[in-house]
């Protein structure tokens, strides 16, 4: 009657493809805990991205946690030379 093979498996391989080895998941907390030192990674430069995995995969998923990086980064920007107050 019907053929064995078809687009279907390709389909299932595509999405296998999709959903395999993924970046490790931060939960917000741990988001939370690592922000500080993700964006004084950023701001200096520094490869944030690979010292804190998952947290930009987790920003772009979570508004809350996007927000409160940019309300820290823009907290370390506007510090004139970056020189902490005292
Ligand atoms: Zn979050």
């Amino acid at each position: 009657m019907s053929e064995p093979t078809g687009p279907q498996r390709a389909g299932d391989e595509l999405l296998a493809g999709l959903l395999g080895p993924t970046a490790p998941e931060l939960s917000c907390e741990e988001c939370f805990e690592a922000l500080d030192r993700y964006v004084e990674l950023r701001v200096a430069a520094q490869s944030a991205d690979a010292r804190v995995p998952g947290m930009r995969a987790h920003l772009a998923g979570c508004p809350a946690c996007a927000e409160e990086y940019r309300s820290l980064r823009d907290l370390l920007t506007a510090d004139d030379g970056g020189s902490p107050a005292r």
